[in-house]
């Protein structure tokens, strides 16, 4: 009888609901439905022989990291021909999306975990998994030191392993940009730990504001919640605690109504300024109308315990603000390790580590890198502008003729993706066009001064990839997909010319970035959705389109049923606001 009542709240709450919150519980339900058949890799599996099994001996292939990129790389391998150790401080997938949900209770914490045991079981290869951080990567004698995280002593906390291929997968660190205090007084947002520390100090907050001891003065700072950073997480974690403090605390706590305070610090001009105006200014708008403070131009010099200050970029002006609790989201960085891998490998100065084209990292053999740690550096065209005329001037002539080029534009294309876009933004209708309006005159042969001057400019549409999920987690299919088919590919390549090393193609074809679009939550059950093309929707049917894409985006139907039930939890009850 009482489950009865609760099952006729629940839907008494969802039938009193304005039509588009229904319209994402059906959809929500609906995505779960989608990734049942979305899922499958592309590729055949291979078996152990294929894949370059050696004589019955299996390799050893270490997995750094068990995020985005390192769990879809294991989801997807298919291969038995390695041995697969896994080292992770972490024994479990986060989906990331969702910790900002996490931070006002709207979705649990362990709804968005998985066990990374449960994500391999199963799996067609042997593997084991290690619960520590790797603090040292030697590229040379091909092993990597790792430093348990379970503080056994007596020099049993660490151990190295070998490796013949490894992956590293470990994302990146928070950027704090050195600023003094940050490290000792802001929260982070970028593991469960931080999300559930926020949610304590946030209720901290309200009830040290609601003690009779407290003066007036003191009530507004506590009161006073912070974010630093204007890009989609700082965004989304300002819209969410609005929501929390307007929709769940304003009753709760009906004496603290009036001390609340949201302000949003940018040191640049915009906010969200990876998206389209419309979702800039929507986003402004939105946030002026809830009370949240958005503060361009502001950048934070310093942060102590009771104090953010700021310096106002225009004017130079500092200004102490004080603050109850301080989110700091403004980026990420490279992590110590991986620097220092860097330097062995003599990628010494650069901003992250470079990869070529396939995730093999530069300068190393048998490593491959993927996700927030690293960065594809994509060759250019220009460079190897006498490689590919020596390829297609066949008879050593100094010059050809602009249809010499046809067996080869699709590898040039292939292999230089910044051509095809460099065609398309100047309206070019082929590789040959390019070529003639370098040429000048009709009547001449393309030499290797004419091929410079037609690449000279295609450069310029090189561009990185940016660090997120959806990037890490093609690199993971993509490169598990390498793996599958290592034997079958080094038989049969599949990839593009070689135009560095006369003769033969790459075995694979090179990493491909699909972006399927972004989201930016604002709150309020409304969000803005970016789609390749620059083609934006704003408003309510977005946030249907975001339950729906990351209930089925999250990686077991475990994780799937318990956030839509978190939803639905949300929907009938509220948030939890208990101190725990
Ligand atoms: C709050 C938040 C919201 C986000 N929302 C979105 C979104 O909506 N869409 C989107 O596309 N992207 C989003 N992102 C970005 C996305 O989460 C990252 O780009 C993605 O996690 C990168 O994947 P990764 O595998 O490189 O690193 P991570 O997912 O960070 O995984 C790194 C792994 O390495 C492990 N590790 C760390 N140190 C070591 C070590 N020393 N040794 C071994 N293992 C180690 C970690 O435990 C972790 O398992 C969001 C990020 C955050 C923080």
């Amino acid at each position: 009888m009482k489950g009865f009542q609760i099952f006729n709240r629940a839907s008494t709450a969802i039938t009193n609901r304005a039509t588009p919150s229904k319209l994402l519980i059906v959809l929500t339900a609906a995505g779960g439905a989608f990734l049942a058949i979305s899922d499958d890799s592309p590729f055949r599996s291979l078996t152990a022989g294929e894949s370059g099994n050696d004589g019955g001996k299996k390799k050893k292939l270490v997995v750094l990291g068990t995020g985005w990129g390192g769990t879809t790389f294991l989801k997807n391998l298919k291969t038995s021909a390695y041995d697969v150790h896994v080292v992770s401080p972490h024994n479990y997938f986060t989906f990331t999306p969702l910790l900002p949900s996490v931070t006002n209770g709207t979705v649990e914490a362990r709804s968005i975990v998985e066990p990374i045991r449960n994500i391999v079981r199963n799996k067609p290869y042997n593997v084991e998994f290690k619960e520590a951080e790797c603090y040292r990567i030697d590229p040379v004698n091909k092993k990597v030191y790792c430093r348990s995280i379970q503080n056994l002593g007596h020099g049993e906390n660490e151990f190295a392993l070998d490796y013949d291929v490894l992956v590293i997968a470990m994302g990146a660190r928070v950027n704090t940009f050195n600023t003094p205090g940050v490290e000792e007084h802001a929260h982070f947002l970028k593991e469960v730990d931080d999300a559930q520390k926020l949610r304590r100090s946030i209720i901290d907050c309200y009830e040290r504001a609601s003690l009779p001891t407290i003066s007036d003065e003191e009530k507004k700072r506590i009161m006073h919640f912070v974010v630093v950073g204007g890009g989609p997480t700082g965004v989304e974690y300002a819209a969410e605690l609005h929501d929390f403090a307007s929709q769940d605390l304003a009753s709760l706590y009906p004496s603290l109504k009036d001390y609340l305070k949201i302000t949003l610090l940018e040191a640049g001009n915009h906010i969200l300024p990876m998206f389209h105006k419309k979702v800039t200014d929507f986003a402004n708008e939105k946030f002026q109308k809830d009370q949240i403070d958005v503060k361009t131009g502001s950048m934070v010099v310093k942060v102590s315990d009771k104090d953010i200050s700021t310096k106002n970029r225009a004017t130079g002006q500092i200004e102490a603000i004080p603050y109850g609790v301080v989110l700091w989201s403004t980026g990420i960085a490279t992590r110590p390790v991986i620097a220092e891998f860097m330097e062995k490998i003599g990628q010494a100065g650069k901003r992250v580590m470079a990869t070529d084209e396939w995730l093999k990292v530069q300068g190393c053999d048998d490593v491959y890198a993927l996700g927030d740690c690293a960065s594809i550096a994509q060759r250019k065209a220009l460079e190897d502008a006498a490689a590919i005329m020596k390829t297609v001037d066949k008879n050593n002539a100094g010059a050809v003729d602009v249809g010499d080029f046809k067996e080869f534009v699709k590898d040039i294309y292939e292999r230089y993706p910044q051509v095809r876009k460099y065609l398309e933004k100047n309206k070019l209708k082929n590789f040959e066009s390019l070529l003639r309006n370098a040429q000048g005159d009709s009547q001449k042969k393309i030499d290797i001064e004419a091929l410079k001057k037609a690449l000279s400019e295609v450069d310029s549409q090189v561009s990185f990839l940016p660090p997120t999920a959806q990037v890490a987690s093609q690199q993971g299919k993509y490169l598990a997909a390498c793996f599958n088919k290592a034997g079958r590919c080094e038989m049969k390549p599949e990839g593009p010319f070689r135009f560095q090393e006369s003769g033969g193609r790459y075995p694979f074809h090179p990493f491909r970035y699909r972006h399927s679009g972004q989201f930016a939550p604002l709150g309020g059950e409304q969000a803005a959705v970016q789609f390749p093309g620059d083609w934006v929707s704003i408003g309510h049917a977005s946030q249907g389109l975001w339950y729906t894409v990351y209930a089925s985006k999250l990686v077991t139907w475990r994780t799937k049923v318990l956030v839509v039930s978190d939803w639905f939890r949300r929907f009938t009850f509220g948030r939890d606001s208990s101190h725990l």
